[in-house]
C-alpha cells in the first residue's frame, strides 16, 4: 500500500486534538511492510537528496527536523540511515545532551538558537528544547536553577508557559522561512526491554548503555503521560508533530524519511529561473569551451 494523505493524517497529531499514545500503534507494519521497508527507504533517500538540493539551490527557506523519543527508540539509527545520500554540505545535525552550567544560566531556548539551520539547509535536532518540558518535568529536581529559586516542583502553569513559549518560538521560525517538523519515535516498553538487553549482550554496543537508561525506564508511564501532554499542546499548523511507530526499525526509518521528504515538498519551492544574463553567459561559456 503506497503512503499518501491518509497515512500522513494518521501519523500526524492533529492540532488542537488530544493525543492518546496508547491508541497509537508502536508497530508500523500497517504503514509499510517490514520486509520491503529498506527498499522504500532507498527510494525516499533518493527523493530526499533531490529535495535537499532544491532547498539549497533556492536558498530562501530552511527545514528544521526535531527528533524525540525515549532511550533506544532509534533516533541515532534513523539519522544515520535517513540522511545517508544527502550532501553533508547541506545539512547539520545537532545532538543535545544535558545542558552545561553556561547553558543552564540562560533561558531554555537559548542554546538551540545558534544551531538553527540557515536558509538552504536541513537542520536536524537529535533531542531538543523538548527535553526542557519532558525530562525535567519527569524529574523536577533536575530543573536547577529554578527561576524563583524554589526547590519545589513547579506548578502546572510553569510547564504550560513553556509550551506557549515553544509554540511562539516555532511560529517565529515559520514566519521567518524555517519549516519545523517534529517526529516522536513511539516505542513499546517490551521492545525497549529487548533493545536494552541487546545492548548488554553485545560487547560492541556496551558504549551505548548507560545505567541511567534503567532509571529512566522506571519512569516509563510518567514519560508517556508527559509526552502525550506536550505533543498535544505543541502540535500546531505551523510545526506539526508526527508519531512514528518505532518497534520495527526499518519501517520507522522509512517513515521518518517519507515525512521529511513530504515536508520539503509541501514547502512548494520553486526552482530558480535563469536570468537572461545568466542564460547568455552559459551559452557563451559553452561555445568558448567547445572552441578550445
Ligand atoms: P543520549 O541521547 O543517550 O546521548 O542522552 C542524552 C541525555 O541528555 C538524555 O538523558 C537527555 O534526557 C539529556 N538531556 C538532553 N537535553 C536535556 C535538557 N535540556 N535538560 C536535561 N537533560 C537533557
Ligand atoms: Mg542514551
Amino acid at each position: 500500500m503506497p503512503l499518501g494523505h491518509t497515512q500522513w493524517e494518521e501519523l500526524r497529531v492533529a492540532p488542537g486534538e488530544p493525543l492518546h499514545l496508547s491508541a497509537r500503534a508502536t508497530s508500523g507494519t500497517r504503514f509499510l511492510d517490514d520486509k520491503t521497508a529498506d527498499q522504500d527507504l532507498l527510494g525516499f533517500n533518493t527523493e530526499l537528496a533531490a529535495a535537499q538540493e532544491l532547498l539549497y539551490s533556492t536558498g530562501s527557506r530552511a527545514l528544521l527536523v526535531i527528533l524525540q523519543g525515549l532511550d533506544t527508540a532509534g533516533k541515532d539509527g534513523a539519522i544515520k540511515h535517513v540522511m545517508s545520500g544527502v550532501s553533508p554540505q547541506g545539512c547539520m545535525v545537532t545532538s543535545f545532551k544535558e545542558p552545561s552550567r553556561e547553558e543552564l544560566a540562560h533561558d531554555f531556548l537559548w542554546r538551540s538558537v545558534t544551531h538553527l539551520p540557515p536558509s538552504g539547509y536541513i537542520g536536524l535536532f537529535n533531542r531538543s528544547y523538548y527535553e526542557d518540558v519532558v525530562v525535567v518535568r519527569v524529574h523536577p529536581d533536575r530543573l536547577i536553577p529554578q527561576p524563583n529559586g524554589s526547590r519545589e516542583p513547579p506548578p502546572a502553569s510553569f510547564w504550560h508557559h513553556r509550551h506557549d513559549d515553544i509554540n511562539a518560538f516555532e511560529h517565529h521560525l515559520d514566519r521567518n522561512g524555517t519549516q519545523v517538523v517534529k517526529l516522536f519515535l513511539h516505542l513499546s516498553k517490551e521492545e525497549q526491554r529487548r533493545r536494552l538487553l541487546d545492548r548488554l549482550d553485545t560487547p560492541t554496543k556496551h558504549w551505548k548503555f548507560s545505567p541511567a537508561d534503567l532509571v529512566e525506564r522506571s519512569s516509563w508511564s510518567d514519560y508517556q503521560a508527559v509526552y502525550e501532554e506536550v505533543l498535544t499542546a505543541t502540535s500546531t499548523t505551523w510545526a506539526p508533530w508526527f508519531v512514528i511507530p518505532a518497534d520495527d526499525k526499518h519501517v520507522a526509518r522509512a517513515l521518518v524519511a517519507w515525512v521529511i521528504v513530504r515536508s520539503i515538498e509541501a514547502m512548494d519551492l520553486v526552482p530558480q529561473t535563469l536570468s537572461p544574463e545568466k542564460e547568455s553567459a552559459i551559452k557563451a561559456a559553452r561555445e568558448q569551451l567547445l572552441a578550445e
